[in-house]
């Protein structure tokens, strides 16, 4: 059994509408958490809830926006009358949108900023007291923050993507020195290249075929790759800290 401490916790997985945010909740309740999952379209997430509740799992689909303050702290409140405090929270939710820094695309800027750091910080707020009053109980605490390979490998017109996934490597390495010593776990994960939809925002043809073309030459991993980690570090004994782990598709150098 390669995962034996997810049976009875209570997660939240956000960006769980697609891609590796989806499989990690799928994945953990199989493996029979009860999980909330977050974000923006209500009917992707009416859809993955009814498939997990069939396969007998237990799930809620909790539509939310998380540059959006008072959405998050309504989802909180959604999820706690549901299904009380968590103890397991994956700060998935993110958005690609890479530009030359020349563009000035203030507004892509801005939404890459608002999304991948300032709504990762809104989803900390809204959970810290579950993970730390679970902790505190002698349950197992997670927080796991789903940053980039682009937090350390620099890339042309990918500047202020790599800058909001080094903020949030950052924000990971810092956090541990507030939560560690109340044994609230914090582990942050790097993927490379994985098959998603997060590259069919980007609005530039040739920056999509740019993506496109490394797919091609190295191949990419699955999200049902990336959940299996999420699983993994967070299955852990809870004195176990997997904290930064770098997955990148065996041909990505
Ligand atoms: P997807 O685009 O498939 O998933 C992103 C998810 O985030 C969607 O479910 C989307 O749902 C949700 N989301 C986006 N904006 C918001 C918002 N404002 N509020 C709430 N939810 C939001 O891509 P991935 O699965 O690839 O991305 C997941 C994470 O993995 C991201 O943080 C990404 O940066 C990271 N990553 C991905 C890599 C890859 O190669 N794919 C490599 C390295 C890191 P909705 O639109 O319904 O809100």
């Amino acid at each position: 059994m390669p995962y034996e401490n997810l049976a009875g916790r209570t997660a939240v997985v956000t960006g769980a509408a697609s891609g590796i945010g989806e499989a990690v909740a799928v994945l953990l309740a199989e493996q029979g958490a009860r999980v909330a999952l977050l974000a923006r379209r209500r009917d992707r997430l009416d859809g993955i809830v009814e498939k997990i509740r069939a396969d007998g799992g237990r799930a809620l689909a909790v539509a939310a926006d998380v540059t959006d303050a008072a959405s998050v702290d309504a989802a909180a409140e959604r999820i706690h009358a549901e299904y009380g405090a968590v103890d397991l929270v994956v700060n998935n939710a993110g958005v690609m949108l890479p530009n030359p820094v020349d563009d000035g695309r203030v507004d892509e800027w801005q939404r890459m900023i608002d999304t991948n750091v300032t709504g990762v910080l809104r989803v900390i707020r809204a959970f810290t007291g579950d993970l730390v009053g679970a902790a505190a109980a002698g349950r197992t605490a997670d927080l796991v923050n789903i940053s980039s390979i682009g937090a350390h490998v620099p890339f042309p017109t990918y500047a202020v993507y790599g800058a909001t996934k080094a903020a949030l490597t950052y924000l990971s390495q810092s956090l541990r020195t507030e939560f560690g010593p109340r044994d609230v776990r914090v582990t942050n994960i790097e993927p490379g290249l994985t098959s998603t939809e997060l590259a069919t925002h980007i609005d530039s043809d040739a920056l999509r075929e740019e993506i496109d073309g490394m797919l091609r030459e190295t191949g990419s991993l699955s999200p049902q790759e990336l959940a299996d980690v999420v699983a993994y570090v967070s299955s852990r004994a809870r004195h176990v800290n997997l904290r930064q782990i770098v997955v990148l598709p065996t041909r990505q150098a």
